[in-house]
């Protein structure tokens, strides 16, 4: 049986209500020079276009998907979530600074007191059950190797090398810690979607480029002000140069969502968001720049098959080998 594909295609189209927007990805300020550009490129055909990278977009994507998600963890009516784990997952996600993580993004707090008993237990529960999986095993191997579980080649079987039972042991060891890191990251839909340091995310964005023939230019000029003083800074004065939108379409794919999963709740939530309240893209948030909102979204679907088992079974049959 060949194996079934999922792909989700989404259009969303932006716009400011029939108003023409400005928006300012910014490519930095030229030193000496003050004035801030939209970011442009050259394409291979000699024409430029202004582009909106979608790095930016999947970054304001994000900050969305990340306070929903932590409203809705925090909710215990909340249905997005279909096991416990997902919900613990989601609580513990945590995005800021700490010192010796390798990413900013975690879910393991260093101290273990700050989870409440009840779902201490839940977690130490639910993780323990992961360990009695054979295809996290599989997965957990092919990333920690003899660090996390043990390969018996004769047998082909799996063992976890990793105790769970102490938990709070096992999040002061540097390896044990990592492990339950992924475990948790597996079953967290913000990191399913935009990816963990263990995997990448399922969600796809593209670039937006925009005609400068179609657009107009403004320019603002502002005075940087010392925030911490609340004074004007000498020699402060700056521009920006933010392109006026009337529209913008993006794209987004993605690959392999299980229908009706919390991570495509939680996409459907980020796209009803960008509806209801709207998206911000690049700079200048305090002065209301790159606000948008969604006008229309359109999703397609599609489950296909492996298209080269199925022509292997179509030979076959032909063949009469069936
Ligand atoms: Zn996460």
């Amino acid at each position: 049986m060949a194996k079934i594909y999922d792909r989700i295609n989404i259009k969303v189209t932006l716009s400011n209500e029939n108003q023409q927007a400005p928006i300012l990805i910014g490519k930095g300020v030229e030193p000496g020079e003050n004035v801030r550009e939209q970011l442009e490129i050259t394409l291979g055909n000699g024409k430029k276009v202004y582009v909106i990278p979608s790095t930016s977009i999947k970054g304001a994507l994000r900050t969305i998907a990340y306070n929903i998600l932590k409203h809705v963890a925090g909710d215990p009516d909340s249905n997005i979530f279909k096991e416990n784990i997902h919900r613990l997952a989601s609580m513990l996600h945590t995005e800021g600074v700490s010192d010796d993580e390798k990413s900013n993004i975690y879910h393991v707090p260093k101290d273990l007191s700050k989870i409440e008993k009840t779902d201490l237990e839940e977690l130490k529960k639910q993780l323990k059950k992961q360990l009695d999986n054979e295809s996290i095993l599989k997965m957990l191997y092919s990333i920690f190797k003899e660090d996390a579980v043990e390969f018996n080649e004769e047998q082909a079987t799996f063992k976890p090398k990793i105790d769970l039972d102490n938990l709070d042991r096992c999040v002061n060891d540097k390896k044990c810690r990592e492990v339950v890191e992924c475990l948790l990251s597996i079953y967290c839909p913000l990191c399913r979607l935009f990816g963990s340091r263990f995997y990448k995310g399922k969600l796809n964005v593209s670039s937006v480029f925009i005609d400068p023939g179609k657009v107009a230019r403004i320019t603002r000029t502002h005075v940087a002000i010392d925030r911490r003083r609340l004074v004007k800074q000498e020699k402060a004065l700056y521009s920006d140069r933010a392109v006026m939108v009337r529209e913008i379409e993006m794209e987004l794919t993605a690959l392999d969502i299980e229908e009706d999963s919390p991570e495509e709740r939680l996409l459907n939530l980020v796209l009803d968001y960008m509806k209801e309240i709207g998206i911000q893209l690049g700079a200048g948030k305090t002065i209301g720049y790159g606000y948008l909102k969604a006008r229309s979204i359109d999703i397609d679907r599609l489950s296909y098959r492996d298209l080269s088992e199925e022509l292997e079974e179509n030979i076959h049959r032909l063949l009469g080998k069936e």
